[in-house]
Formats: structure tokens, sequence, C-alpha cells
């Protein structure tokens, strides 16, 4: 038995968590495991009800289950909160506290959305795949001071070495299992806490000897994942960093509903995620991709219950519809056919009845 701990969050992630948790339940009657899932609330919804963003029933859930799914949240109508209060700070003080201090990115480039995307096709290649790690727990988003007026602002980006450390032997034990290359981000010629970042992570390579290490900087590096996406396989970044470049990735998945992640510590529980936000845009409309969000529950197989052969057929089950020419809007083309989100979920269920 696996106790999940299920927060959809605002707009488009409860549309999107609808279609996750389907998923999770055809895999659970299929394989005959039980997935015991609790709902837990986390974001503007849970202001509205419960006056904070960050009940501590749902912290509590989230530290008591093996593992969680995420939705997304924030949105217009909680902007104006003070930044303690907000829904993104929510999510930021629950990674902090499950030291959830690993962000893994996966990024593939599928031969069947090549004419979607923004970039050449000779240029992303078919069927690359890398995967950008981004430092969670960290860096300029908890850096202190952090204080405000109207005036004057600061943020401050700070790293231990410790915390360097750690994200950055998880980068090469996954390059190690990988192509054995790794690139690392950071902005070593204007910033102190990058010259840390690179002196750590230069120290650390000393211990993977068979893993080629490079750096960029990380303006170059936006560039170059639109120039030349293929020269890289495991990207390791601080935590802003790893956030910007990694939704610059999503374009080439062909949009930010194509991407999924986890976040992993030392704990018990990760933390499944699609990459995008709540979309205030297009929420309510039905039309969001469900494919990161499902994605995110691939992940949550494998990385959380070892189940792999599970989340394999998740994966090829999202590959085989969108090569029959099913899209959801944000990844349409001409000739291909438009489909909702629940239909997104429709096909992608259907289609592993024929995988098992
Ligand atoms: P966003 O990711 O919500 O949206 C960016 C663009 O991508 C929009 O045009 C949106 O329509 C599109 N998009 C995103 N996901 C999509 C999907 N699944 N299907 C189709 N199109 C999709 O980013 P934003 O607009 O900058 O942020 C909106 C809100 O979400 C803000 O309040 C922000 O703070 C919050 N946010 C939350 C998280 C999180 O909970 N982890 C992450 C990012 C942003």
């Amino acid at each position: 038995m696996y106790r999940i701990a299920v927060i959809p969050g605002d707009g488009i992630g409860k549309e999107v968590m609808e279609q996750g948790v389907r998923i999770l339940k055809i895999i659970g009657e299929k394989y005959d495991v039980d997935f015991q899932m609790e709902d837990g609330y986390v974001g503007g919804g849970a202001y509205d009800e419960l006056g904070t963003c960050l009940p501590e029933s749902a912290v509590k859930l989230c530290e008591e289950s093996d593992a969680i799914l995420f939705g997304a949240s924030g949105g217009p109508k909680w902007d104006v909160l003070p930044s303690d209060e907000r829904p993104e700070k929510a999510l930021a003080i629950l990674r902090k506290k499950l030291e959830l201090f690993v962000n893994l990115r996966p990024v593939k480039i599928r031969k069947s959305l090549i004419g979607a995307l923004p970039v050449k096709a000779e240029i992303v290649g078919d069927g690359t795949e890398l995967v950008m790690i981004r430092e969670l727990t960290g860096g300029i988003y908890y850096g202190q001071p952090k204080e405000g007026n109207a005036e004057r602002a600061v943020d401050s980006m700070v790293y231990t070495a410790g915390e360097v450390e750690r994200i950055s032997r998880f980068a090469f034990e996954l390059a190690q299992k990988r192509s054995r290359r790794l690139t690392s981000v950071d902005k070593e010629n204007m910033m102190e806490s990058s010259k840390l970042w690179r002196a750590v992570v230069i120290e650390v390579s000393k211990d993977y000897p068979d893993v080629e290490l490079n750096h960029m900087l990380v303006d170059n590096c936006a560039f170059q994942i639109v120039a030349a996406p293929r020269q890289f396989d495991v990207m390791v970044a601080g935590n802003m960093f790893g956030d910007i470049l990694s939704d610059e990735l999503g374009a080439l998945a062909g949009s930010l509903g194509m991407c999924p992640s986890a976040s992993l510590g030392y704990g018990k529980s990760g933390l499944y995620e699609p990459i995008h936000g709540t979309a205030p845009d297009i929420a309510g409309q039905g039309i969001a991709n469900p494919i990161g969000m499902i994605l995110s529950v691939a992940m949550m197989l494998e990385y959380s219950f070892d189940m792999k052969e599970q989340a394999k057929i998740i994966e090829k089950a999202v590959d085989a519809v969108l090569d029959k020419g099913y899209r959801t809007a944000d990844i349409f083309e001409e000739g291909k056919k438009t489909v909702s989100t629940g239909e997104m979920g429709d096909l992608i269920a259907g289609e592993m009845e024929s995988l098992y």
C-alpha cells in the first residue's frame, strides 16, 4: 500500500490533476497496487477557505505520505497578498520542509511534435532527451536578507558549499547512468555565489573522473539551448537559473504542458508536478494539456515506487496518442486533431489498455 497526497492547487492545476489521478487509478487496478490517495489543500483556494495557503493539515499529510502529486498554485487573485502569504511561497516552504533539494526535469524532444516546435527540426534532432537538475531549496528564492519597500528591494543569492555539493553529487551520479556528460550552469564571471558553485562542482568532479564536466555561463546557456540543444545531456543549475532555463527547455518539448518533474531529497516522500503554473489565461476552459501531469505520475511510479515497467507503459501510451495525431491546443499544428484536457486523458487511458 502506498499513501499519496494529492494536491491539485489552483487554476489548471485542478484540471490536469483529474487526469493524472485517473491514470494512477488505472495502474493501481491493473497491477493490484493499493494507492491510497488523500486530497490536500495548498495554494490560493486553501487561502480562500482556510485563511492560509499552506494549512498545517496539508504539511502533515505530505510528511506522512509516501509521495505527493502536486498540480500548480497561484493566480492573479492572490498576487495582492504579502509575499510571505502567497501561494508560490507556500510551495517553496513545503519543498524546504520536506528537504526536496533536487528538482529533476527531463525534457524529451518527440518526433511527433517536431513540426510544432519553435526551433528547426535539424537543430533539435528527433528523440533528443536531456535532463535539467535544478537545485530547489537554496539560492535566491530563500536567501536572506529578502525585503523591500517602494524605494528599495533586495533578494540575496546565497549558497553554501554543502548545498552545492549535494546537488552536484546527484548530478554526477545521474550523468554516470546516462551519457557521462554534465553541464554545470552558473554566472561565475559576475557572482560570488556562482564562484563558490563552480569551485565546489570542480572539487566534487574529482570523485567522478568518468564524467566529462563542462561549465557554462547562464546567459550563454540560454542561447545554446535554442541554438544547439543536442550538446546537452545532464545539466545542473541553481534554483533561479534552473527555473528559468527549464521553462525555455519546455519550448523544445513543444509546450510547458508537456514537461513533468520530480522533486527529491533524502526523505521518503518525493513531490511530483508538471513544471507549468496555473495558466490563468486558459484556466476553466478544459483545454489545458494534461501530459506534463500524467508524465509526473509516471515519474512518481519510477522514483518513489520502483515501478519502472508501469511508468514506461504511461510514457508509451502518451507517445502513441501523439503519434496518432491528437493534440491539445498548446501543441496543435495544421492537420492534427484538437482534443480537450479530458479527451486527452481518455485517449491515453485507452491506449494503456493495449500495452499491458
Ligand atoms: P504558466 O506556466 O501558468 O503559463 C505560461 C503559459 O503556458 C501560458 O500561456 C499558459 O496558458 C501556458 N501553459 C502552461 N501550462 C499549460 C498546459 N498544461 N497546457 C496548455 N498551456 C499551458 O506560467 P505563468 O503564467 O507565468 O504563471 C501563472 C501562475 O502560476 C502564477 O501565479 C505563477 O506564480 C504560478 N506558477 C505556479 C507554479 C507552481 O505551482 N509550481 C509554477 C509556475 C508558475
